[in-house]
């Protein structure tokens, strides 16, 4: 696999599953060593660090072998020699690495669809099953659609920034990067800058649960163009940023994410509108009719989208729309007239005259079952 991945996929980088890897720990390690619980959290603790570079990995690694007397064990020596295959931390520099680090995804897919289907399937069936495992999906989709375009902003830090990042992302990246900017202002802090003229050189610390602090992280900024980076890697690994540069766009009252900061797969309108049209989900119906009315729906979806924190748009939308609606239904402009058509059409519909004081009693001798008995 690993020579056909070379040569099909030349732009991609094989990867062992590090779970795999991982499982295996306890029936490799023998003897008292065995029931260490201690040895294989700081195994586990040490392979599955992000934050760390190669050669941080590598001398800590060495020291846990020699504090173990392990330096000989032909196992970790072999997982040691490929560590560049499955370790994370020779990955960080890999845009969006983090995404992917075992097979999960793929073993995922395999046991959604074992639901479903078994191996004594016909074609048939299992197009059957294939069906219904994809209807799940899009069904997740849009879910995951509504809960985006239906939430309400609220804000946590009083930071223009936050208000931006809900935005762009869709509701799950945006509670993401909600944290790392609350984390940015409660959390880290400067600790020293370094002059210059056009890159601006940052170090800063972050405080951990016990409030003690951790490393030091460093944040370039350019303030050209806002341009970033941080040494914790975390826009590369997974397509956010982090709370390091949100602590220090904050310091420089930088108040909107910039546009290169904002990877597309995590955006809220990534996906086209159409996608969630009913069309989509019911097949396709080609009358004219159809075809017109789900246009309709996608062009005021997709207004709405557009306007979707812009309350002086919103109100004159409904405006236009409610102008558009009289026009249609009442073959005129809206006026006071038309509301007073509207008022006429219920009390013709009632019966009764709407005009003058209306008074209201409670009705006499009414008795509810099971009403129990008051004191
Ligand atoms: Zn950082």
């Amino acid at each position: 696999m690993k020579a056909a991945i070379s040569e099909v996929f030349t732009d991609s980088r094989h990867r062992l599953c590090m779970w795999h890897i991982m499982k295996k720990l306890p029936t490799k390690i023998a003897g008292d060593l065995l029931q260490n619980s201690e040895l294989r959290a700081l195994i586990h603790r040490l392979v599955w660090s992000i934050h760390m570079k190669p050669s941080t990995f590598e001398t800590r690694w060495q020291l846990l072998m020699e504090e173990y007397g392990l330096q000989d064990h032909d196992w970790l020596n072999d997982m040691y020699s490929i560590r560049d295959q499955w370790v994370p931390a020779y990955f960080r520099d890999i845009p969006m690495c983090c995404l992917m680090k075992t097979t999960s995804r793929c073993e995922s897919s395999n046991s959604s669809f074992k639901v479903n289907s078994s191996s004594a399937n016909t074609l048939v069936q299992f197009m059957l099953c294939y069906e219904t495992r994809i209807d799940n999906q899009r069904y997740r989709q849009r879910v995951a659609e509504f809960k985006t375009s239906s939430s309400v902003f609220m804000d946590s830090t009083d930071l223009a920034i936050e208000k931006h990042a809900f935005e762009l992302y869709t509701y799950a990246i945006f509670t993401e990067v909600r944290k790392e900017i609350y984390k940015g202002k409660l959390f880290c802090y400067i600790v020293n800058t370094e002059d210059c003229d056009d890159v601006c050189v940052y170090y800063v610390n972050q405080l951990d649960k016990r409030n003690n602090a951790t490393n030091t992280f460093t944040v370039k900024l350019e303030l050209r163009n806002q341009s970033v980076s941080c040494s914790c890697n975390n826009f590369i690994r997974i397509g956010y940023l982090c709370r390091h540069i949100f602590c220090v766009y904050r310091v420089n009252k930088i108040e909107k994410i910039p546009a290169q900061f904002v990877v597309k797969r995590w955006s809220r309108d990534v996906l086209p509108k159409s996608l969630f049209s009913i069309e989509s989900r019911y097949g396709v119906d080609t009358r004219p009719q159809a075809a017109a009315r789900s246009q309709i729906l996608e062009i005021v979806t997709e207004c709405v989208d557009a306007l979707r924190s812009d309350v002086g748009g919103l109100s004159s939308f409904v405006e236009q729309i409610k102008e558009l609606k009289c026009k249609l239904l009442n073959g005129g402009p809206v006026d006071d007239e038309a509301n007073n058509d509207n008022y006429v059409a219920v009390e013709l519909l009632l019966g009764v005259s709407l005009d003058g004081d209306v008074t209201l009693n409670n009705p006499d001798g009414i008795r509810n079952k099971g009403r129990g008995k008051r004191r």
